[in-house]
């Protein structure tokens, strides 16, 4: 048996943080066990000091270090730990129920996999653990015993709409994913190549971590969500749409064979999903703002376009390839993304570089996590030779 404590991974981070404010919101609610980061010893020590977990992670040794002088001046009950090892350490501790898995990125994949191996309840935002091995962290939760509730805003309203969370999906026809469009929905197109980061990140709805909020915009982050669909909801690709609706004010929806359409609302408000996971099922407050549907009509509804949105055609193939060609189309977005964020790599380059190493490497049926992880680095290795190739050429 476990308990019922919380652990965060990475929390730090903008899931790290509206999850912080929701179990502040709900005091003595969810005991915080473990918090974890990369490298951000200042706000995660300012965390420990409000929160006060057992355990504090920290990747990085050194900053590791640093948080751990200043957790021992401040007198905290906080154990400090360092290295990635100790991610998995703190999920697998007896005290912990629930693990919030926000990590961004591949990362994430080896902590939430064990959460999942420990019949721990993961709440998930870490969508790329799903996207680069979803059979393996299906088959972990299943035979972990525990479950796995969505964060990701689209996939958590679907949760709300199908009869039993994500057990219920009968008589369903198929699942909308709705899309902001993000901050170049309307941006002529031939200006696209020259964008910058700042405007790539500067969403128009969400405010989020620098990595989802590129894929925003190039809408990789809603390709990336019709795989996680998919594994969520065991659904084929082609049951699930995309449909662009500026105002992420609808969250997703759900066809039935009747006709019905079931769809959740609300203000475009993190702190909600994750309250509605973290109290499932039962219903606590978030703290995010009422919706005033009044304030927020006209809602609009349109077609994704593809010529606009490359990436989002390519994560449909890799959906539909399946294998290991989701895990192929993440890591090379993933290395495309950071070069774009660095400067080294042109934004319409994203899926020119996604594009080209999903064309090298084939799809193969997915046995185990090493060999995910085998082409994830093999992926990485295409992209980042594409990228000094294509930087090159620009200089
Ligand atoms: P973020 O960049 O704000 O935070 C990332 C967190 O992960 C930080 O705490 C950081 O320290 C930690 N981290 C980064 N690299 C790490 C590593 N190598 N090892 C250990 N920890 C590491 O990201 P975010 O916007 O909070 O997104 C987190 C995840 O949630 C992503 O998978 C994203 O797709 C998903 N998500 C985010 C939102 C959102 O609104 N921000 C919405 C839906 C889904
Ligand atoms: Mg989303």
């Amino acid at each position: 048996m476990h308990g019922d404590g919380l652990v965060i991974l990475g929390a730090t981070g903008s899931i790290g943080e509206n999850t912080l404010a929701v179990v502040a919101e709900n005091p003595g609610r969810f005991p915080v066990v473990a918090l974890t980061a990369r490298s951000d010893d200042e706000r995660l020590f300012a965390q420990c000091m409000e929160h006060r977990p057992a355990f504090a992670v920290l990747v990085e040794e050194e900053a590791a270090a640093r948080l751990a002088a200043r957790v021992a001046q401040a007198g905290l009950p906080t154990r400090v730990l360092a290295g990635e090892a100790a991610l998995t350490e703190v999920v697998e501790l007896p005290e912990v129920g629930r693990v919030m898995a926000a990590i961004v990125g591949a990362a994430g994949l080896l902590p939430t996999l064990a959460a999942a191996r420990a019949g721990r309840q993961v709440l998930l935002a870490n969508k790329e653990s799903l996207v680069m091995a979803g059979h393996l962290l299906i088959e972990a939760v299943r035979e972990g015993g525990g479950e796995l509730v969505p964060i990701d805003s689209e996939h958590n309203a679907i949760f709300q709409c199908l009869p039993n969370g994500n057990g219920g999906a009968q008589g369903v026809r198929r699942l909308i994913l709705t899309a902001s469009g993000g901050p170049f929905l309307e941006t002529p197109l031939e200006r696209l190549a020259t964008v910058t980061p700042d405007e790539a990140c500067a969403h128009p709805n969400w405010r989020m971590g620098r990595k989802i909020s590129v894929d925003s915009a190039t809408m990789m982050n809603k390709g990336l969500e019709i795989i996680e669909a998919c594994w969520l909801f065991d659904m084929p690709p082609e049951r699930v749409d995309v449909m662009i609706h500026p105002q992420s004010i609808v969250h997703s929806m759900v066809e039935y064979e009747d006709g019905s359409v079931l769809a959740e609302l609300g203000a475009p408000d993190m702190r909600t999903p994750i309250a509605h996971a973290l109290g499932w099922p039962e219903r606590i407050r978030s703290g995010a703002p009422w919706l005033d549907l009044v304030a927020a009509a006209p809602l609009d509804f349109r077609v994704a376009d593809e010529r606009r949105f490359p990436c989002l055609r390519l994560a449909r193939e890799a959906a539909r390839a399946g294998g290991t060609h989701p895990a192929i189309l993440n890591a090379a977005n993933e290395e495309a993304v950071g070069a774009f964020l660095d400067g080294a790599l042109g934004f319409t380059d994203i899926a020119r570089v996604v594009g080209r190493v999903l064309d090298s490497l084939p799809a193969e049926p997915v046995i185990s996590l090493e060999q995910v992880c085998g082409v994830d680095a093999a992926a990485r290795d295409e992209a980042r030779t594409l990228i000094a190739g294509l930087e090159g050429a620009r200089a």
